[in-house]
Order: C-alpha cells, then sequence, then structure tokens
C-alpha cells in the first residue's frame, strides 16, 4: 500500500483534527502518501481530494471541529454515488481509506469496500459516545465537559433562585453525555432512555425532594427524536405538580470547542492505529480503545450491535439521586 486516503463523515466531534494529525504522521513516517478527502462523502464524489503533508496537521491539535469539513450525503447511499466515489478513488490511486465517523459512515465505507476493494478502516467520532467497540468515542470527553460547565452555571442560577431547571443535553436517542454530565454535576434527577421514568414518577420524586427541603434542582434530560422534548416535559411536571421551572437546551455548543487532552489522546492514538492496521492488513474494522489497549471492531459490529451504559453508572444513579 503506497496511497491512503482519509476523511471525516456525519457529526463533527473535538478531537478530529487530533486524530488527522496522528494519521498524518504515522502515514508520513511509514512512507505512505496520504490525502484528505474534504466534506465526507459528498467531498469524495466531487474529487474534493488534497495531499496532505506534515504541514498540513501542523497547530489543528487543538482545534475544534475538523479541518477537512464534514458532510451527510443522499447520494453516497446510491450505488450511481458510489460509483463517481470510486473512480475519484481510482483515479488518486487510494488503496486504504480511514474513516473518522459513526455507524452510517462504516455501513457506506463498507458497501464501497465490496463494489471496489478498497481497504476501510473506521474511527469512531461522535460527541454521543453510541458506538460499539470502544469505551469511549472521540469527542464524547470534551462534550461532557462542556455540558458539565453549563450545568454548574445553571447551579448558581437555580440556587440563587429557588429555582427547578431541565436541562436537556444531546445523546441522540442514547444517554451517554446525560449520565456523566449530570452525575458530575449532581444533577438530582435523570431522564434517559436506558433508564426509563414516567413523568408521574419524576414528579413525585421532585415532589418529595421539596418536601424534604430542597429548594432548587436540576433535571438532566437526553434529547429525544426532536431537541427541545424538554419543554413538554417541563409543561408536564407543572400540571402535576404546580412546580415552576426553567429549560436550558444545550444544543450545538455541545459540538465545539477545544478537545480536552483525554480527546487528544484518545484521537492522537486511534489516528495512528487506524494507519498501522491499514498497513497490517486489518481492513473492514474500527480501532477503538477499550480498558485502555486498542480493540478492533469488525465494521458490521457497529450498527449491528448496541453499546450499552455502563451499569457502574448508572447503578451510582439509585444512590446519588436519591
Ligand atoms: P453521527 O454519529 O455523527 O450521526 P454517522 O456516521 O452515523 O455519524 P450518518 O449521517 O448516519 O452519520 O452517516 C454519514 C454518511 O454515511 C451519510 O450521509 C451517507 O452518505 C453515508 N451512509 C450512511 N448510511 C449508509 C448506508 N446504509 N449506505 C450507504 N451510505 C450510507
Amino acid at each position: 500500500m503506497r496511497k491512503i486516503g482519509i476523511l471525516t463523515s456525519g457529526g463533527d466531534a473535538p478531537g478530529m483534527n487530533a486524530c488527522i494529525r496522528g494519521a498524518v504522521r504515522a502515514a508520513l513516517v511509514n512512507h505512505l502518501e496520504i490525502f484528505g478527502i474534504r466534506w465526507g462523502y459528498s467531498g469524495l464524489i466531487r474529487g474534493d481530494i488534497v495531499s496532505l503533508d506534515r504541514r498540513a496537521a501542523t497547530n489543528i491539535i487543538y482545534q475544534g471541529g475538523t479541518i477537512l469539513g464534514t458532510a451527510r450525503s443522499e447520494e453516497f447511499r446510491t450505488k450511481e454515488g458510489r460509483a463517481k466515489a470510486i473512480k475519484m478513488l481510482q483515479d488518486t490511486g487510494i488503496e486504504g481509506l480511514i474513516l473518522i465517523g459513526g455507524d452510517g459512515t462504516f455501513r457506506g465505507g463498507t458497501l464501497l469496500s465490496q463494489e471496489c476493494g478498497v481497504s476501510i478502516v473506521g474511527i469512531p467520532g461522535t460527541i454521543d459516545n453510541d458506538c460499539y467497540g470502544t469505551d469511549y468515542t472521540i469527542g464524547f470527553d470534551t462534550a461532557i465537559n462542556t455540558a458539565l460547565e453549563a450545568i454548574d452555571r445553571i447551579r448558581d442560577t437555580a440556587t440563587a433562585h429557588d429555582r427547578l431547571f431541565f436541562v436537556e443535553v444531546m445523546g441522540r436517542h442514547t444517554g451517554f453525555i446525560a449520565l456523566e454530565s449530570g452525575i458530575a454535576g449532581g444533577a438530582e434527577e435523570f431522564l434517559i432512555p436506558e433508564v426509563p421514568m414516567s413523568i408521574d414518577e419524576l414528579s413525585r420524586r421532585l415532589e418529595k425532594n421539596f418536601k424534604e427541603g430542597k429548594r432548587s434542582a436540576i433535571v438532566v434530560v437526553a434529547e429525544t427524536e426532536q431537541p427541545g422534548e424538554s419543554f413538554h416535559i417541563a409543561q408536564e411536571v407543572k400540571d402535576k405538580t404546580g412546580f415552576d421551572s426553567r429549560v436550558c437546551i444545550l444544543g450545538h455548543i455541545q459540538r465545539g470547542g477545544a478537545p480536552s487532552a483525554r480527546d487528544r489522546v484518545l484521537a492522537s492514538r486511534l489516528g495512528t492505529a487506524a494507519v498501522q492496521a491499514l498497513i497490517d492488513g486489518k481492513g473492514g474494522y474500527m480501532v477503538g480503545e477499550i480498558n485502555r489497549e486498542i480493540a478492533y471492531t469488525p465494521l458490521k459490529d457497529t450498527w449491528e450491535k448496541k453499546k450499552a451504559l455502563h451499569s457502574g453508572l448508572t447503578d451510582l444513579l439509585k444512590v446519588l439521586s436519591d
């Protein structure tokens, strides 16, 4: 293998640049030519491909976002779209491809690999941490710290006004961000899909807490299909308890910002591991980190298997938020 490519796809996540940097450095050390494909699969279809030298990865380790840009491409879902992408890969002579993204990105890449034989390696890059085959995804640590900072600030104003707050965090149908940022922020209650709680029960618990002298509280809510569900929840709780509350939806601020040290280290490690996987002929795998060791997971497991919340952390809720 002499030429490899790298792209970022799906939602951006802090640490993607550190990962690109790691891959560029590893490629050059191993005398491989590395190309950056801009704007994910859309850019691949258009042939938006640039050669990355050492300088291209200078001073990007601390930057959020992705220097390559990211996108979602409907055209790539079609065989015709992928045929255009294949032609671009062949014209450039790219034999191995590193995909930084989520399970959708890996699914598309797997089809591409089956259709043209290009070797692919996935790297989990998403703030949601909902990727099977790794303890943490790139961007998650930064996102929970951003959410935590917001929760701490809300705590100040909640305490000052004796108020109930609902803080809605991202997570795309999973409770990873809500669970860890909520535990760290001392949230009183958690609404997360993996540990269901009815509005009746939430209302009862809040009433009990307030009766026992609590004067303010924070409920961390994992976003559902439609961001903003917390407004309805707050209204339902008010209808049942009479408690007035405020809602804060953190939204996309959780996606941005300088990556945390932990994300930079993870991203650097996975970027270099992905290059090594291509060199070793380990195409068709995602490189992740499990118990601090590099782990190789067949790509299809990433969309066929579901990662569970850490039971040690969900068990904590019974103690901490009581
Ligand atoms: P995130 O976790 O941030 O959403 P993701 O990689 O899961 O990341 P998706 O939007 O699901 O994000 O996928 C990214 C892109 O991968 C899509 O826009 C599409 O181009 C391609 N893709 C996803 N699923 C498929 C599929 N089944 N077949 C072909 N291409 C796909």
